[in-house]
């Protein structure tokens, strides 16, 4: 059995109280078999605490209390209240700030500035957004002689969330944002490798008045957790963010059970392109944090730098010398650019990446093994003059590694840009307006960045062309996601 709350000390001395268990019906309980798991710091390798572990019997508890929430009390509250509810988490996650930025760091490993000057804030005007929506959420009316016809945006009913490590409380906002503010109720499950941040946001959920069911947050593992709601029968939709696997998993398992909605947010490769006619120095920084950001756990990193011939060496130099500047050590110290990733499993993933590169012939210009003795540190890492077939070159790493090439024509960079089965994320440095406009209009991804990288805001749909997913987050297009559209026709002076 997991205790039903422990306090965690930071590498700073302070100290925050965080439920373990099992959060549903707003009260936070055990599994029904008492199972439970560790949840590991990554930068010390050590347990952090123990949290309770949903079997498919909590799956059914949990979904049967979104269902009764949304039955009976969440779908005839009003959108001005839903959004008093959402401003009110906001508010909380303020006050809290501190707090959440410090989870994220010690379970994620994630720099604690970046955390809580990015992470954080970047959450809570997602919930702001969409609190915005809640009493603008309204159909159409069609008119003839004959009838009068009406649509309602209605909510889809119970909807399922399973979201990743990388940005535990990012993506979570995501997804409780818009299917909330739709009107729907929630089961939320967090990555296991990252549950604390989840636990916390259940807290202040409760805190800030939701009715009992309408969110419910389990902690777990793929198997069974995760597979349980992807096959469960009175789930309505399911959004998933992660691996590409994973997606596949969960699209088949909606079609052999009730054919349930999803949305999927997966893998990416993404391209990152820089003419030589680009603010050099601009697009040095803005390329180290197209990859490095996060630590390179980004589904939209741009982990494939194509750079024009003739100014490939300068950039090299210069991309050497910023990744330079950048630390990499203990998440809590201020000047702490990158801490470790995420776990032992990922480690080893992206150290086996590096090693392939090396031995498929890639210059490892920089980084490529570990950093100290302790943690789950991969110094960062550059490989230069990298082919089109190189493994490195085609398969998402999700670490802080970069593969770069040159290229000499548009068509050629067009060409090499198209070579991944991904579409999420692409990106043009230029000071050529029209080229930059052509080459984004070309390219086959959900978002393409023109003299910037990585940056994503609440009102821009964020989604994946081919293979990096279905449907879009962010923005009035993740509304369509969470509601259906009922048509209601009404008989003016017809006869039969
Ligand atoms: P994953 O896809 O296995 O896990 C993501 C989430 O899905 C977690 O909550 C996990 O518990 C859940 N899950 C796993 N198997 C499931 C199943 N069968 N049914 C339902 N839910 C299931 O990803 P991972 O193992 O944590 O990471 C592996 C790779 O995935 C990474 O190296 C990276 O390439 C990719 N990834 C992508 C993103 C992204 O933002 N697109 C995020 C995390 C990981």
């Amino acid at each position: 059995m997991s205790p039903n709350e422990v306090t965690i000390t930071l590498p700073n001395n302070k100290t925050i109280k965080i439920p373990t268990g099992l959060f549903i019906n707003n009260e936070f309980v055990d599994s029904v078999d008492g199972k439970c798991f560790e949840t590991i710091n990554p930068a010390t390798e050590k347990v952090i605490t123990t949290v309770a572990e949903a079997s498919e019997k909590d799956v059914d508890l949990a979904v049967n209390a979104a269902e009764k929430a949304f039955n009976e009390v969440w779908r005839y509250v009003n959108g001005a209240q839903r959004s008093k509810l959402l401003n009110k988490l906001a508010d909380l996650m303020e006050r809290d700030c501190d707090e959440l930025a410090a989870l994220e760091s010690l379970d994620n490993g994630k720099a604690y500035k970046s955390a809580k000057g990015d992470h954080v804030p970047a959450s809570i005007e997602v919930y702001r957004y969409y609190a915005g929506w809640c009493d603008k959420i309204h159909g159409k009316t069609f008119e003839s002689q004959e009838k009068f016809s009406y649509t309602r945006h209605e909510p889809i009913g119970v909807c399922a969330a399973i979201v990743p490590w990388n940005f535990p409380l990012v993506m979570q906002a995501w997804k409780l944002a818009p299917a909330l503010a739709c009107g729907n109720t929630m089961v939320l499950k967090s990555s296991e490798f990252t549950p604390l941040i989840a636990l916390k946001t259940a807290a202040l959920i409760k805190e800030a008045g939701f009715p009992k069911g309408v969110v419910n947050v389990l902690s777990g593992y793929g198997k069974p957790t995760g597979s349980a709601m992807a096959y469960h029968m009175k789930i309505d939709k399911i959004a998933f963010t992660g691996s590409t696997v994973t997606g596949r998993y969960i699209l088949k398992a909606a079609s052999e059970s009730n054919l349930k909605k999803v949305t999927l947010e997966l893998g990416g490769k993404s391209p990152n392109i820089i003419f030589a006619d680009a603010d050099l120095d601009e697009a040095v920084k803005w390329a180290h944090m197209g990859i490095f950001y996060n630590h390179g756990q980004c589904c939209a990193a741009g982990s494939r730098v194509y750079v024009e011939n003739s100014i490939y060496d300068k950039f090299i130099d210069k991309f050497k010398e910023h990744t330079k500047m950048m630390k990499i050590g203990d998440p809590f110290k201020s000047d702490t650019y990158q801490g470790p990733v995420v776990s032992k499993a990922q480690f080893d993933r992206v150290m086996s990446y590096i090693e392939t590169g090396k031995k498929e012939g890639a210059t490892c210009l920089m980084g490529g093994d570990r950093h100290g003795k302790e943690g789950y540190f991969i110094k960062p890492t550059i490989f230069t003059d990298v082919k089109e077939e190189m493994t490195i070159m085609k398969e998402e790493i999700f670490g802080p590694v970069v593969a770069i090439s040159k290229f000499n024509t548009v068509e050629e960079v067009i060409e090499k840009a198209h070579m991944t089965d991904f579409g999420l994320a692409a990106a043009v440095f230029t000071k050529d307006i029209s080229r930059a406009i052509k080459i984004s209009n070309e390219l086959r991804a959900g978002t393409v960045w023109v003299n910037l990288y990585n940056l994503i805001s609440p009102y821009s749909p964020f989604g994946g062309y081919k293979q990096s997913g279905m449907g879009r987050e962010l923005g009035k297009y993740a509304l369509r996601e969470y509601t259906q559209v009922k048509t209601i026709q009404i008989n003016l002076h017809m006869t039969l």
